[in-house]
């Protein structure tokens, strides 16, 4: 066993309002749903950052433009305090839902939004539910943004995200089997560094309660959720000499009572250990970049 290197850190989506009012049809929003994302930008985000001043812990807040828009006090103090802010749509759209042409009008509105209210342009962008499309990459190399948080290649090591370009063929019983056997094409990076998303370390699915939709059960035991995360930490220790810990939280969800002290446990659990730094999700991406810690690549498909 080498000596370790842990670059551990919270992706905070601060979803706020943004995400309950992303109907995608227009169909309107109950007010208590829209509580919920007020909730999670005031006593939620004044809990986070209260945790993260104890613990001295610079985070990355993913906020959609709409949040910073409608928030700006909560945002000011998240600014303030010294933690990143990053790219998470203008309402929380979900990337399949929208043509391209909305995909780049939404990504350039709101790192307009970003820059001004930052000062300076965003490093990185997280997908709104995770939910990408073949056009992002591109479209985020094109803006020069340095980082994505939203695929799921590797779980504990930084990659460069394969860009676009390679294909794969999915089933259709409507046609003759001949038309999908057919291998996926070879993976090429692109010049996005990835620190990889990962759903059994978010707080949403577990925590979250959205009657009706079973991803989002939400009344899991914190106990529970804490071991499920620390298992994953510590299998991680255990295998590599030098790997990144991403978590991804709202504080919406995080910031109630249960959950907050559930973080307390988690970061006080991982500060036991040798070789940990916590850090923005864009420092650990420019550790990759500036190969002070080694990543993964990322091979796969056939072809040139
Ligand atoms: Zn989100």
């Amino acid at each position: 066993m080498g000596k370790k290197r842990v670059l551990v850190g919270y992706g905070i989506d601060v979803d706020a309002v943004a995400n309950w009012i992303n109907t995608t049809d227009g169909k309107p929003q109950t007010p208590t749903n829209v509580s919920r994302g007020v909730y999670g930008a005031t006593v939620g985000i004044d809990r986070l950052l209260k945790l993260y001043d104890k613990y001295n812990i610079k985070a990355t807040f993913f906020t959609p433009a709409h949040s910073i828009e409608s928030f700006p006090k909560q945002l000011a103090k998240v600014r303030d305090a010294g933690h990143e802010i990053g790219l998470h749509g203008y309402t929380h759209e979900h990337l399949s839902t929208l043509s391209a042409q909305q995909q780049h009008d939404v990504l350039e509105k709101s790192i307009d939004v970003l820059t001004k209210f930052c000062g300076k342009k965003p490093l990185g962008f997280t997908a709104p539910a995770w939910d990408t499309t073949k056009e992002l990459i591109p479209q985020l190399e094109e803006f020069g943004i340095m980082y994505d948080h939203s695929f799921m290649h590797h779980d504990v090591q930084p990659y460069y995200t394969p860009d676009s370009s390679h294909t794969w063929v999915e089933t259709n019983v409507a046609k003759p089997a001949d038309f999908w056997m057919s291998p996926m094409t070879k993976i090429h990076p692109s010049k996005v560094v990835q620190i990889p998303s990962n759903w059994h370390l978010d707080d949403w699915p577990p925590l979250q309660p959205i009657p009706g939709r079973p991803g989002a059960q939400g009344f899991v035991s914190t106990h529970e959720v804490e071991r499920l995360w620390m298992e994953q930490f510590d299998f991680a220790y255990r295998e590599y000499d030098t790997f990144i810990f991403p978590m991804s939280i709202h504080p919406q969800v995080s910031g109630k009572p249960q959950v907050i002290l559930m973080h307390e446990r988690i970061i006080e659990y991982i500060n036991k250990h040798e070789g940990v730094e916590w850090m923005p999700l864009g420092d650990m991406a420019k550790e990759f970049i500036e190969g002070r810690i080694p990543g993964v690549e990322i091979e796969g498909g056939v072809g040139p």
